[in-house]
């Protein structure tokens, strides 16, 4: 008899093998409120991982962290008209505080535009003051319709950066530069996924931006997520909020703004692009655990040797786990290795001791070889590399295989509904058009240059309009 498949095929049903994998890898459960989340260790390890790799970019741009409230009096959310309409049926609302009714309700901040702001207004004075680049790492509640494990939560973390800056031109640059020098290259080069930038129509922009420039990445089903956004705000806010400074001629001048937020969003899109039937596949530049070195018996010399290799690849600075719990059999501890996605596993039995050898087994590429002990520390390092490649380019193979230039409505449609992208014309489909997609479920990811870069205004000619379902 066939063995029963860990778990449920990809083919088969992709959003239960999500739901499956979500939970076999132990990456979360539900939590008891619809639409929140548990976060489990081993999904809390790669929000770390991801966290100190965005945060060592965020501040190579020179922005601080910082840490608002979590709590923001209601009236505040009223000051900026797009912004309350595009958040008001996503709040969560405290009217008690101490067995009492509160006097002035307060929101959970859904996004923190409105406190920031409230303390910019305070902090700049002078052109001096500018820029004010501020990024908070916090969670985040939006009362969410349709929630799902981390690509859709009520409550998710995050971070979101604020800036004010003297002119606009300052303010679009820093939106830029965020979008493509800390986003795009932490997901090419750390999550190893083929993602595109472009912006977003008027109909998909950020409830109080001018502009939301996007990434957005083709799942393993064809459908698209919105991986994260960067937004220029223009001064909305600073009306609203009179953020004003002294400029070096003497007149009072409001600053000009952006946002960006990226969200354990990530960690499904990292499921949704690199999973496969056989678990998660965890790109090495990300994972906590590199190498995982195995035990295959509880035998003193395995153990020793064991913990002799996972030291030697420590010291060569590879993060390493070493597995020596015996007392389960060692099948069912690959069979979890794989399913957390672990790039490597060395392991080790008797016989290997003779030898001076050790089964590497490959996560994904696939694959198992014997290799001599000494040799270890140099071929991990080259397959670490390779594989880190191989994601990249399986992802961008996915997304090139599966987008169809066309030239009708009907077209984009049909390439949609097919589980897979449609660039068509911006010129041609329209906002008409985008507004027609609703019908089949589809919508304008967002608009790109016919040479593949990000366009500085919507109907700048030969824009072309990705079109996709989306999670
Ligand atoms: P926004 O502030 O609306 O631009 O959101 C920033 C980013 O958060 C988006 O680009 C999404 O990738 C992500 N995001 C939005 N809503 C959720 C949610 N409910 N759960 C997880 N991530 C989200």
């Amino acid at each position: 008899m066939a063995k029963a498949p860990v778990l449920t095929p990809r083919a088969d049903d992709f959003p239960r093998w999500y739901q499956d994998l979500i939970t076999k890898a132990e990456l979360a459960d539900n939590g008891p409120v619809r639409g929140t989340m548990v976060i489990r260790p081993y999904g809390y390890g790669l929000w770390e991982r991801m966290q100190a790799e965005m945060d060592a970019r965020i501040k190579e741009t020179g922005t601080q962290n910082a840490y608002f409230p979590l709590l923001i009096p209601q009236s505040y959310l009223t000051r900026e008209a797009d912004h309350v309409e595009g958040f008001a049926p996503e709040l969560a609302v405290v009217t008690h505080g101490g067995g009492k009714e509160l006097e002035e309700p307060a929101v959970v901040r859904p996004t923190s535009e409105m406190i920031i702001n409230d303390y910019f207004s305070k902090w700049v004075q002078s052109y001096r003051d500018l820029p004010l680049l501020i990024n908070q790492w916090a969670n985040v509640v939006r009362w969410e319709l349709r929630p799902r494990l981390f690509l859709r939560t009520t409550e998710f973390l995050w971070q979101e950066g604020h800036t004010a800056h003297a002119t606009q031109e300052d303010a679009r640059a820093f939106a830029s530069h965020i979008h493509r020098q800390v986003y795009e290259d932490f997901m090419t080069n750390v999550l190893a996924m083929d993602v595109v930038p472009g912006r977003k129509t008027v109909k998909e922009r950020f409830a109080g931006a001018i502009n939301t420039l996007t990434l957005e990445g083709m799942m393993g089903d064809g459908k698209a997520l919105q991986m994260a956004t960067s937004h220029e705000l223009g001064q909305n806010f600073a009306k609203a909020f009179n953020t004003s400074y002294l400029s070096k001629d003497g007149t009072q001048e409001l600053v000009w703004q952006t946002s960006w937020g990226s969200t354990t969003r990530m960690i499904g899109a990292l499921v949704m692009m690199h999973g496969d039937d056989n678990g998660l596949r965890v790109p090495p530049r990300l994972a906590q655990t590199q190498v995982v070195v195995l035990a295959i018996k509880g035998d003193e010399q395995v153990l020793a040797k064991v913990r002799d290799i996972g030291d030697r690849l420590k010291a060569a600075g590879l993060r390493v786990h070493v597995d020596d719990r015996t007392d389960t059999p060692f099948g069912r501890r690959a069979v979890d290795w794989e399913l957390k996605g672990v790039p490597v596993r060395v392991e080790v039995g008797p016989r290997d001791l003779e030898s001076g050898t050790a089964m590497v087994a490959r996560r994904i590429p696939g694959g198992k070889e014997a290799v001599a002990v000494d040799d270890l520390v140099r071929l991990l390092r080259a397959v670490l590399e390779e594989d880190q490649a191989l994601l990249l380019a399986q992802s961008r193979e996915r997304r090139e295989s599966r987008t169809a230039d066309v030239s009708t409505f009907d077209e984009a449609v049909e390439a949609a509904v097919a589980g897979g992208w449609a660039r068509i014309p911006w010129a041609t489909l329209g906002e008409e058009g985008e507004a027609r997609l609703a019908e089949h479920g589809a919508t304008v990811r967002c608009l790109v240059a016919e040479d593949g870069s990000v366009p500085g205004t919507d109907d700048a000619p030969g824009n072309v309009a990705v079109v996709a379902r989306a999670y």
